[in-house]
């Protein structure tokens, strides 16, 4: 298949291309490397099944060009993270609403398959667990700059709803805690990479609040299978799935198991959230996906545990985090 990956040297969108190669198809991605690294994509340099065009998705021309020629889209470029969100929320919000508008109305407008990357953070701070589907959403006030995250990712679904029920093939994949190799240190800040950093240059390691908070940490190759299947099963069209890991954790107990692998001095701080994100700030205290819907219609099953997947980003981290 000729595949088009927006956002294909993130993190996550990086691995999704390495998968699509190894599986044969040709993959032309689009980025602007505002948050991607060219890293994450060298080693595919010279491989005649790769494309890179370094290009914002808010260019509708270049959209227009590329799109008729492809049979499958994965759209991941976004800006992602709470904290790219908290710092520039302008930035933020007009590429995760403008981008996406533009993706999906090129791809409708050539009739393509598409798979939205999306996020837990659209559920906010609903407080049942697990998240369901098509459970209620709860946010904050919109003077609270996290919710704007959530709130943009929210319109790209709603764009997405709006164009599948015209017809277009639009699946829709919601991410928790994704975690593995390639995680940015200095970027996403997510609290895998911080506390992974952190206990390498012993350093302490930072814990928000009293760190009871939870999240379910799931490894970059159940991320990416969901991913794919997502954009090739019949019954993921029109439809929305959680892609995550079921398996809770505290980050107090992930920042333990941080220090014990890395085998670091590291001392372990709590940090209060002003600190941090500044006053105001509001973060969810669990956020556990329901997957049974991912494993009806797509036969999604996480498989990599949260020790084994931490073992494996901890090498990668040791070998390219350095100050
Ligand atoms: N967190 C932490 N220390 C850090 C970075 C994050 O304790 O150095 C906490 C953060 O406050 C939140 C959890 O870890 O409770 C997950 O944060 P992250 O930004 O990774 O993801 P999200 O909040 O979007 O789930």
């Amino acid at each position: 298949m000729r595949v088009l990956v927006t956002g294909g040297t993130g993190y996550i969108g990086s691995h999704l291309v390495d998968a699509l190669i190894r599986r044969g198809d040709e993959v032309l991605v689009i980025d602007n490397l505002s948050t991607g690294r060219y890293e994450n994509i060298r080693h595919l340099r010279g491989n005649p099944a790769f494309r890179f065009i370094n290009d914002t998705i808010l260019n509708e021309a270049l959209l227009e060009r590329m799109i008729p020629s492809r049979d499958l889209i994965f759209h991941l470029a976004a800006a992602v993270g709470v904290r790219h969100i908290v710092k520039d929320p302008l930035a933020a919000i007009n590429t995760n609403v403008r981008g996406t508008e533009v993706v999906l109305d090129q791809a409708f407008r050539y009739w393509k398959r598409i798979v939205i990357a999306s996020t837990s953070e659209i559920y906010g701070k609903a407080s049942h667990v697990p998240f369901r589907e098509d459970d209620d959403r709860v946010l904050g006030s919109t003077a609270v700059t996290r919710w704007s995250y959530s709130m943009s990712k929210a319109i790209d679904e709603h764009f997405a709803f709006a164009y599948a029920a015209k017809g277009l093939p639009v699946s829709i994949v919601r991410y928790f805690n994704s975690y593995g190799p390639r995680l940015d240190e200095r970027g996403y800040g997510s609290v895998v990479a911080n506390f992974a950093r952190q206990a390498l240059h012993g350093e302490p390691i930072t814990v928000h609040g009293d760190g009871q908070q939870s999240r379910c940490f799931t490894f970059i190759s159940d991320t990416v299978a969901g991913t794919l299947l997502a954009g090739e099963v019949a019954g993921a069209v029109g439809e929305a799935f959680n892609i995550g890991s079921p398996h809770e954790t505290s980050i107090l107990e992930l920042a333990h198991t941080v220090k014990r692998l890395t085998r670091s001095k590291s001392p372990i701080q709590f940090v209060p959230y002003e600190v941090c994100y500044g006053s105001g700030f509001e973060d969810p205290r669990r956020r556990v996906p329901a997957i049974d819907k991912a494993k009806r219609l797509l036969g999604f099953q996480p498989k990599v545990g949260l020790e084994t997947g931490l073992k494996k980003t901890l090498a990668w981290c040791r070998e390219h985090y350095r100050h």
